[in-house]
């Protein structure tokens, strides 16, 4: 633990009874010491990243469905206070769970489905970690809600922020996509642009958090926090497939934050006795250009090597994943994978979900759908099981990747002539796609 972080911790208000739920400390994932519950992140004995430890209540199915239509129907298993939704905050989660038959016959899969969690307040899953981060940084007195960011999670800390009526201040690498630098913009008028990449991004962060006092960096001094937001979204699809756990699910991995915790998601509901135990096979998902866990996990080893990200897929561009040694622990635990692929294959993966199931998806979703069919290519992912693929973000913010491969078909006059010898009057004519057929 820095000084810093130190003093700010003796310096602190002390904090309101229940101010995180069942949360009852913070444990060191390497070496299981704990400390109280704070703005740490960091193990003092080891440095090992710290996580949240609950004695939780009982809960039922019964009470978590009569709960909001967001995710605090799952403050129970969360490091919130039981009043959460009394404090202002953009109320993500409860996401559709699509049954994808077009996609899933397209790939030659059974049962698939897809989590869609492009329709969150700010168009991606980061509204869930933040909304986490939120109740936190509130708890714990903080006077600035800040983040370093590929993108997305820049977005919902500013529009979060903007409804707490808490000042932001977010950082991201200069080159990002411009429909993600004015997705914060428009919510702040302190989103600092920084000539670097995430990774340099994320260490000055890192550095103003150590020298400014009250400042909230939603996933560096309260990544605890932030990260078991993630968990919603296991939870989610627990629900939505009937209380039950899919065979196989695929997941973006950019920190590794995310799949961590839906495995642990998983995990919790076992042990709850909310779901039955079953197995079940986590996959990770990356992009070739950008991929030091899938390099780690085809290599067959533990440590993974950062590297310098190129590629168009800027949400999942961190080149030293902080989780990614446990993303390598759950993947092979669970009999899953890591894979990566090319962009062209990013940008294929974004076509085949929109024209099969009509969701625009990011580069993030591309990533996955594309990995989805490669694992299904490749052998690595059964198709006779259940399988649930997560799309992360929304299609709008990362127009210019697919806007080179996709327009118009013909460019004509106002008169009926002009379309005619465009040739797709005769569309529907000889269609033998799925409207023909007919679909449930
Ligand atoms: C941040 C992000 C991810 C990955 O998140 P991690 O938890 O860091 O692995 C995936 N998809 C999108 C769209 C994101 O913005
Ligand atoms: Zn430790």
């Amino acid at each position: 633990m820095s000084t810093a972080v130190a003093e700010q911790v003796a310096t602190r208000k002390p904090l309101r009874d229940g101010a995180f739920g069942h949360a009852r400390a913070l444990s060191c994932r390497e070496c299981g010491h704990q400390v109280g519950l704070g703005p740490f992140y960091a193990c003092p004995e080891c440095f090992g990243p710290l996580e949240i430890a609950y004695d939780f209540p009982r809960v039922t199915r019964e009470e978590i469905e009569a709960g909001p239509r967001n995710i605090w129907r799952y403050k129970a298993l969360l490091p919130v206070p039981s009043d959460i939704e009394e404090s202002p905050n953009t109320e993500p989660g409860f996401t559709r769970l699509l049954r994808a038959h077009n996609l899933g016959r397209e790939l030659g899969i059974d049962h698939l489905w897809v989590k869609d969690d492009s329709t969150n307040p700010t168009n991606s899953f980061k509204d869930r970690v933040v909304a986490c981060a939120l109740s936190a940084a509130r708890e714990l007195g903080a006077k600035v809600f800040a983040c370093p960011s590929t993108g997305n999670l820049a977005n919902a800390v500013a529009a979060a922020g903007a409804r707490a009526g808490i000042p932001t201040v977010v950082f991201i690498p200069s080159n990002l996509e411009q429909p993600k630098q004015v997705n914060s913009a428009v919510f702040t008028d302190q989103l600092v642009a920084v000539n670097g990449s995430y990774d340099d991004v994320n260490k000055l962060a890192s550095e103003i958090a150590g020298e400014e006092e009250g400042w909230a960096f939603v996933n560096v001094n309260v990544r605890p926090y932030y990260a078991e937001g993630s968990k919603t979204l296991g939870y989610e699809i627990a629900e939505q497939l009937g209380w039950r756990l899919p065979d196989q699910i695929v997941i973006p991995v950019a920190s590794g934050s995310q799949l961590t915790k839906v495995h642990k998601a998983f995990q919790e509901l076992i042990t709850l006795g909310l779901v039955d135990d079953k197995p079940y096979r986590v996959f990770g998902a990356q992009a070739t250009g950008c991929a030091p866990v899938s390099v780690a996990y085809k290599a067959g080893v533990d440590a993974i090597r950062p590297v310098r990200p190129d590629t168009i897929a800027k949400s999942l561009a961190i080149g030293n994943p902080a989780d990614g040694i446990y993303v390598l622990d759950i993947c092979r635990e669970t009999g899953g994978a890591v894979e990566d692929i090319t962009d062209e294959e990013v940008r294929e993966g974004i076509v085949l979900l929109a024209r099969t199931e009509g969701i625009f998806t990011e580069t993030a979703g591309g990533t996955t759908v594309g990995v989805l069919k490669k694992l299904v290519d490749t052998g690595q992912l059964d198709p006779s099981l259940e399988t649930v693929v997560i799309n992360t973000g929304h299609g709008l913010k990362t127009l210019d990747a697919v806007a080179g491969s996709v327009g118009p078909a013909a460019t004509i006059e106002p008169t009926y002539a002009a379309f005619a010898r465009t040739g797709l009057a005769q569309t529907g004519a000889t269609a033998t796609g799925p409207t023909q057929e007919g679909t449930a």
